[in-house]
């Protein structure tokens, strides 16, 4: 049987660490951080990801703002509420949460944010400096969560066959930047929607990861004996026993799975709050090099 990789307590040392942080670097002529957070429209996912998100800043010691626009919001008009928070001088961070209504760019949003408050991680300065593995690069918070849990459950990575299915600008491109760079190693495979025979290929991976948001995408026989399977997806599917009427699950056929290989991230539970905790190591990134520059 599979360890089960417990990602809201690797989450929560990795929130007092920053805590124990931001108490040590206190003074009182020094503000606290702020993350300012921009919602579009009522989206109940969007709606829950940024309350949680408060909800872990406030936990630490970072204060945060909310700014939320109406659906129909013009994208010059977003882009002025993203200048005026580039341009004042208490916001560290912006987070702008995804998905934005169709109308809206969000690859022109995500490059809008100055790239020293762009936590996320997504405009083209920061994708641009983690593909030349530049340090200074703000890394996108599930990729940089996926390899945080990877390397504090002691899994290997150098040498090793690593697969990620998905090639999304916020989950599979940079993961597999962030695998196959020097100190981590991997030899890195991206599959996609495209890709031919994703079983085969899936069956020689030590650390599998998968990002696609369809149920059971990832079954068994995809699983190579002991290998490390990283869950990603969040899907949302019906349950009449719960009172939200929906459960969530990932895209691994966890119960098939998880007696098969070594280690196994769940949903919830795994990934998800990893990606909380990477938003604020950004976020007091941030904060570090505007207050102690
Ligand atoms: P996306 O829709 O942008 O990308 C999905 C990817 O899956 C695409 O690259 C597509 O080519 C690939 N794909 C689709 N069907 C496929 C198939 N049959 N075989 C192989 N590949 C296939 O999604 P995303 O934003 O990358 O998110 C993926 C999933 O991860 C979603 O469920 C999302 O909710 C979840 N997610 C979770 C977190 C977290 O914190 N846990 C963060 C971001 C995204």
């Amino acid at each position: 049987m599979a360890e089960i990789i417990d990602g809201n307590a690797i989450a929560k040392s990795l929130h007092e660490e920053l805590r124990s942080e931001l108490l040590a670097m206190g003074s009182a002529d020094l503000r606290k951080p702020c993350v300012a957070f921009v919602r579009v429209g009522e989206n109940p996912a969007s709606v829950s990801y940024v309350s949680k998100k408060q909800k872990v800043s406030a936990e630490i010691g970072i204060e945060s703002r909310l700014h939320v626009l109406p659906e129909s919001v013009s994208q010059p008009e977003l882009n002025s509420l993203i200048d005026s928070l580039n341009a004042d001088d208490n916001v560290d961070a912006i987070l702008v949460q995804a998905p934005l209504p169709p109308h809206l760019s969000e690859r022109d949003t995500f490059n809008r944010v100055r790239p020293d408050k762009d936590v996320d991680g997504f405009s083209a300065a920061n994708l641009g400096l983690l593909c030349q593995e530049d340090a200074s690069a703000f890394v996108a918070c599930t990729p940089a969560g996926i390899l945080e849990i990877i390397k504090r459950s002691g899994v290997e990575t150098r040498g090793k066959n690593a697969v990620v299915i998905g090639r999304s600008i916020i989950v599979g491109k940079p993961l597999g930047l962030l695998l196959m760079r020097k100190g981590v190693d991997a030899t890195v495979s991206i599959c996609h929607s495209r890709t031919e025979n994703l079983r085969e290929i899936c069956a020689r991976a030590d650390i599998l990861i998968a990002a696609v948001g369809r149920p059971m995408t990832v079954s068994a026989d995809m699983v190579k004996e002991g290998a490390c399977v990283i869950d990603v997806g969040i899907n949302r599917v019906p349950c009449a026993e719960k009172k939200s009427g929906y459960r969530l699950v990932g895209d691994v056929d966890f119960d098939g799975v998880v007696s098969k290989c070594s280690k196994i991230t769940p949903v919830p539970g795994g990934v998800g709050p990893m990606t909380v905790a990477m938003l604020m190591k950004n976020t007091v990134a941030a904060y570090k090099r505007h207050v102690l520059k």
